[in-house]
């Protein structure tokens, strides 16, 4: 069934197809077209390339990162946001387009390394749109864009018309006001008339809703970094400017108030939640389950190794999983199988690429990751989900395949090439002189 000529078979102990409870003993059949052509038993698909002791799962979708920051791990550790902010905007100032390149490079090969698949990337300088898509990344590049009026625009436009002849369809731009605090209303409302899908950091923090409320705060200090506060808190100010709506991803949302839940379900804005970024910044634990409850897309995601340590979305399902029956203090809170949704189909919602990805079903594009739990103690089986949720780790990720192509196996050595372009930047980062 399902067996033509060209047809690739991959089978293991488990397929996970997300959209459909697991399937033991299961089979992926892949067409030349890199699309799914069927999912089922591996008696009757076949066995094809059998990976034992592994489990099938499709390739997560991490709403929302900045592979430009890959090798940022650790700056400015336990600051507060003033002169943490400072410390990045010191350091990126060292490096050039090449290194940045080479950063997001080996940000895009850590993705794959852990069966991420599919990114939606906020990128200061574009280079993480030519990375991704070298790499096999699939994915929605969101230039970044910060100021006082549409003149912030034409940083834009520039690294858009350079950068888009190099790419493929599988990735794609949008835009990124960064925030209600860099950006105005009046940026905002620009961004909005590109109609591009957009993706803006709402809500992180106590300080920062503080600021935007009246001015004051820590963050009154570097307020000439700033525009003007918004009198309002940003989810209620873009609401009320009329600039919510279906097209865009809010990062965070971790001060978000029940009638802020209730205006992003009203105006079908997705969340991207970052459990571990939160956490390490010091900026709280998000109402994860009020807004799944409240109907908001949500996926998860890893943000940037500027504030979380890596792009290991095995680490980012645990922190969500925690953080969330933490804050509700009961256990089912979330289930292990919530947590391996919001990060394939939640992220593939958030994204609105759920047509295209984020499951295993016939049609969908074939971005799939196999994990080995060989020598494990979670074998025997009992449950693949929870063992892939509590014990999946990149190490464990045997190949990740986007369309049918496999974009990263363990022990290959693009590894090493680029990991040694991207230390020698942050070297750069991280000398006093000057380029
Ligand atoms: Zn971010």
């Amino acid at each position: 069934m399902g067996r033509g000529r060209g047809v690739r078979i991959l089978s293991a102990d488990w397929v996970l197809p997300v959209e459909s409870p697991p399937l033991e003993n299961g089979a992926v059949a892949i067409g030349d077209d890199g699309r799914i052509v069927a999912v089922g038993s591996a008696d009757e698909l076949g066995e094809g390339e059998r990976f034992t002791d592994a489990v099938i799962l499709p390739g997560f979708v991490n709403a929302h990162s900045h592979l430009e920051y890959a090798v940022y791990t650790g700056f400015g550790d336990g600051l507060s946001f003033g002169p943490w902010i400072a410390v990045h905007v010191e350091r990126k100032q060292r490096i050039g387009i090449e290194e940045m390149e080479a950063i997001a490079r080996l940000g895009a090969l850590e993705c794959l390394r852990s069966g991420i698949t599919t990114v939606g990337d906020a990128s200061f300088a574009g280079a993480a749109a030519t990375a991704c898509d070298e790499l096999g990344l699939r994915g929605i590049v969101y230039l970044e864009v910060f100021g006082r009026d549409e003149s912030a625009l034409e940083r834009f436009h520039e690294i858009r018309a350079r950068v888009t002849p190099a790419l493929s369809d599988r990735v794609s731009l949008g835009v990124s006001p960064h925030a209600p605090y860099t950006c105005t209303l009046e940026v905002y409302r620009a961004c909005a008339e590109l109609e591009l899908p957009t993706i803006t950091h709402l809500a992180e923090s106590e300080d920062e809703t503080r600021y935007l409320l009246s001015g004051e705060g820590p963050w009154q200090d570097f307020a000439e970094l700033l525009v003007p506060p918004l009198r309002s808190t940003g989810i209620r100010g873009l609401a009320e400017a009329g600039l919510l709506g279906p097209h865009l991803v809010a990062a965070h949302c971790v001060q978000a108030d029940a009638e802020e839940i209730a205006l992003l379900a009203a105006h079908d804005v997705a969340v991207a939640h970052c459990p571990r970024s939160n956490a390490q910044l010091g900026c709280g634990v998000a109402p994860l389950r009020d807004l799944l409850d409240a109907g908001v897309r949500v996926g998860i995601a890893t943000d940037s190794p500027a504030s979380t340590p890596s792009f290991d979305m095995f680490d980012e399902m645990r922190a969500a999983l925690f953080a969330a029956r933490a804050r509700e203090q009961r256990p089912d809170a979330l289930s292990a199988a919530e947590a391996l949704e919001l990060a394939t189909l939640g992220g593939a919602r958030a994204l609105r690429m759920d047509d295209e990805v984020g499951s295993l079903a016939p049609g969908k594009q074939a971005d799939l990751t196999v994990l080995s739990f060989a020598g494990s103690p979670l074998l025997p089986w009992e449950d693949p989900v929870t063992a892939v949720v509590l014990g999946g780790t990149p190490e464990r990720v045997l190949a990740t395949l986007v369309s049918g192509t496999t974009r990263y196996e363990r022990g290959s050595d693009t590894c090493h090439e680029l990991s040694a372009a991207a230390r020698h930047a942050r070297a750069r980062l991280l000398s006093r002189v000057s380029p």
